[in-house]
């Protein structure tokens, strides 16, 4: 299994956006960022979950974190500008964004697939990661060394019966990404990636297999050397990539 064990503090000069940051992976993320010294955006819907995590990290980075409730089925195009201006005001620039976020939506055939969720399902995991990333893009031009990792699926490289609108729409997010990492090869040091965790226990994965025992599938925290490894200077040559967590080996992508 891939191990990464960074200085603690390595990311002390960073600021990083993560969506999603509320629970599951996004959570997880924003604590171990927060551990290694990161200035920290947290975007989430529930603003109660985002406090729990403001007070957890607040303790031992009093002046790195900011929380941004957000629900991206209800936001609108001004919601995700103001979120890009007060970052831009507060740091100047931004390092790293993390899209976490995202909803299940229905489990049934494309025949039966409600619309409206169809739509909302959508609205979540695919335009708020593209208005987000677009309105972020100038803060990000001022870091020397950005990230962008977007959150994929097994379902959202190989098409799956039943999986609706979530596998949809992350084909989507691997499209979005692959446009913007052809975008910023030559024009920009922003590197550019997806990552698809694989089964991780978090309510997304119960509520997607609500028979399966959630101790026969990692926490999150498993994730963290490579989330860290992807955010730390020794993974640079790493850009366009769909990554997969269950086979990733940093020598394929040594240059
Ligand atoms: P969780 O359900 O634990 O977390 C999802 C996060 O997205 C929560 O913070 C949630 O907020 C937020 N979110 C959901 N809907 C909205 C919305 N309308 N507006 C803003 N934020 C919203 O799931 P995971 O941590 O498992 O998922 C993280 C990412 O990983 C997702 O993109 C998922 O598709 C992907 N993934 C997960 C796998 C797994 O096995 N867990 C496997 C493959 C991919 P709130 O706390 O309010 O619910």
């Amino acid at each position: 299994m891939f191990s990464f064990d960074p200085p603690k503090g390595f990311l002390s000069n960073k600021t990083i956006l993560i969506t999603g940051a509320s629970d599951g992976i996004g959570k997880c993320c924003a604590l171990s960022f927060a551990n290694h010294g990161a200035n920290l955006i947290l975007l989430g819907r529930s603003t109660k979950k985002l406090e729990k995590i403001y007070d957890l990290i607040h303790i031992f980075n009093p002046n790195g974190i900011t929380i941004h409730p957000l629900n991206f089925a209800s936001a609108s195009v001004p919601d995700y500008e103001e979120v890009a201006k007060s970052v831009e005001k507060q740091y100047g620039r931004l390092d790293g964004l993390v899209h976490s976020a995202g909803m299940l939506g229905a489990r049934c055939p494309i025949e039966h697939y409600p619309v409206e969720t169809w739509e909302q399902t959508f609205q979540v995991n695919t335009s708020a990661i593209f208005l987000l990333t677009k309105f972020l893009m100038p803060s990000l031009r001022r870091s020397d060394d950005a990230r962008i990792l977007f959150t994929s699926s097994s379902v959202g490289r190989e098409g799956r019966g039943n999986w609706g609108a979530y596998a949809v729409s992350k084909f989507a997010v691997e499209g979005l990404m692959q446009v913007l990492a052809k975008e910023l090869e030559k024009t920009s040091s922003i590197k550019v990636n997806s990552l698809n965790p694989g089964g991780i226990r978090t309510n997304m994965r119960q509520a997607a297999y609500p028979a399966e025992n959630p101790k026969s599938v990692p926490s999150p925290e498993i994730l963290m050397p490579l989330y860290l490894y992807l955010f730390s200077s020794e993974s640079q040559e790493i850009h366009g990539e769909s990554l997969n967590f269950k086979d990733f080996d940093p020598l394929t992508y040594a240059k």
